[in-house]
């Protein structure tokens, strides 16, 4: 695997300082996975390239056990392309071996950091998933220009089509440490291997290197999901960050997630046949007092003003940044004073007694429950059955048997990143009725959406009713 970094404004040996690598040395560094080998195939005056030459040893790897265990076949470990191609694993050399330039630092030269080059990026062979126009999606809204050659699979069969893989070339003025930002998030974006392995800080350095240009990216999303996709855990990680930090940063990746849900859901507009089911749930028990637990952006909570016989409608969820979009969605600010009186967004957690939640009717936790880590489904089930206990109280959450029926899915995975757990029907049922029997409810189940006769219905949904 090779990467070349060329610059033409001259000195242009100044590069050597940028990278803080000798042009007339050969350097070699251990890397856990393989080694990596920096030299210059030019230095001179007018023209000056750097060459990061990445030895990636599979069979190392396997010995010392790195990557994510126990989920690739024997053969796989040792024959892939991981070797030969642009990867996380060149962003880990990127971040070691050009770990100064990348981070903004040059001890001799400092005026560099800051400086416009002229320059160009080669890389021998770049993974693209999703062909040249993801390429070209992430890479121009950056001002880069790009020159791609893509690679048959096989020369001697030409029938077999073409390679996912690319030769890249990327040219663009700008200062050196910028561009190896953009190299450092979107190669393993655009390798998009679901076999790649990140350390857990991986959303600190996608937050950090990613810093001044993600955010204005229009494949912001897509950056996002790709680069921290198939670690669930790390979506998890930035959540909790949410949860204490309330970073907003952070919210950018639930929103993207969300979009990942509905974009498997949509076929059947299954959000509106869950609202709906909720809405006549709620309407047929008489409530008046609604609770929406975890209302998120507030497609519930909209519903419910519109109906005059819901008298009072508090909204709660835990990130500030769900919160401002649903007073955005519900135009809190330009209700009229009898109807904004009706409706309240709170802020808060449903792993805490909050005395702000008792005395409803009713309580709705519309796809919430598996975002909760299963270690503290006991502290909500307490938070709401034992200490809210309002008279009713309406639950719905996946049925993971469903998820064979979509075909965008993925077999055996979530519908949305930060799930803990997706319940089948039995699992649901058998929660339920635990809760039950231990805070005194009566529990119903209703399914949502069509029901296939063998896996049920996409959504499954609880309804508690008090005891006593
Ligand atoms: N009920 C909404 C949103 C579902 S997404 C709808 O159907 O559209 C799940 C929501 O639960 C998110 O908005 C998330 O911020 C919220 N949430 C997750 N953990 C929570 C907690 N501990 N307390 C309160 N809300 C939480």
């Amino acid at each position: 695997m090779l990467l070349t970094i060329t610059t033409t404004r001259p000195p242009a040996t100044d590069l050597g300082y940028l990278l803080h690598k000798h042009p007339d040395k050969c350097q070699s560094f251990d890397l856990s996975f393989g080694y990596a080998h920096v030299f210059y195939p030019e230095a001179t005056n007018r023209c000056c390239t750097a060459a990061l030459l990445l030895d990636v040893d599979p069979i190392g790897m396997v010995r010392n056990r790195r990557g994510p265990k126990g989920d690739r076949g024997t053969l796989d470990q040792y024959v892939n392309d991981r070797p030969y191609v642009a990867s996380s694993f060149l962003s880990v050399a990127i971040a070691r071996v050009y770990g100064t330039a990348l981070g903004g630092r040059c001890k001799d030269r400092p005026e560099l950091i800051n400086r416009s080059l002229p320059l160009e990026v080669r890389i021998a062979v770049l993974p693209c998933r999703g062909g040249e126009t993801v390429l070209r999606s992430l890479f121009e809204p950056l001002g880069y220009e790009i020159e791609s050659h893509r690679h048959t699979l096989d020369a001697k069969f030409s029938d077999w089509g073409e390679s996912p893989y690319y030769t890249v070339a990327l040219r663009a003025t700008r200062p050196l440490k910028e561009l190896l930002a953009h190299l450092y998030v979107l190669i393993p974006v655009l390798d998009n291997d679901k076999h790649y392995w990140v350390g857990d800080d991986e959303v600190e350095k996608l937050l950090r290197f990613g810093a001044g240009w993600l955010a204005g990216h229009p494949a912001r999303e897509q950056i996002t999901q790709r680069y921290l996709k198939h670690q669930p855990s790390l979506a998890r990680q930035a959540i909790a960050r949410m949860i204490s930090e309330e970073s907003p940063d952070i919210d950018i990746l639930d929103e993207a997630f969300d979009r990942q849900e509905e974009t498997v859901e949509e076929t059947i507009s299954l959000n509106e046949q869950r609202l709906g089911t909720v809405l006549s749930v709620l309407e047929s028990s008489g409530a008046g007092r609604i609770l929406d637990l975890g209302c998120g952006e507030g497609k519930l909570l909209r519903e419910l003003v519109k109906d005059k016989r819901f008298t009072e409608i508090v909204g709660l969820d835990v990130s500030h940044r769900a919160l401002e979009r649903a007073s955005h969605r519900l135009k809190l600010d330009r209700l009229p004073a009898v109807q904004r009186e009706r409706i309240k967004l709170v802020h808060g957690s449903l792993m805490y007694r909050d005395r702000r939640l008792e005395g409803f009717d009713a309580a709705t936790v519309v796809e919430v429950i598996e975002h909760l880590d299963p270690p503290r489904l006991a502290s909500f089930e307490r938070v709401l059955f034992e200490f809210a206990r309002p008279g009713l109280v309406v639950v719905t959450t996946p049925n993971r048997e469903y998820n064979v029926m979509w075909e965008t899915l993925p077999a055996g995975s979530l519908r949305h990143q930060d799930h803990r757990f997706e319940w089948t029907r039995d699992e649901f049922q058998t929660w339920a009725a635990g809760i039950g029997d231990r805070f005194g409810y009566g529990v119903r189940f209703l399914p949502v959406g069509r029901e296939d006769a063998t896996v049920g219905s996409p959504t499954q949904m609880g309804v508690f009713s008090r005891v006593v």
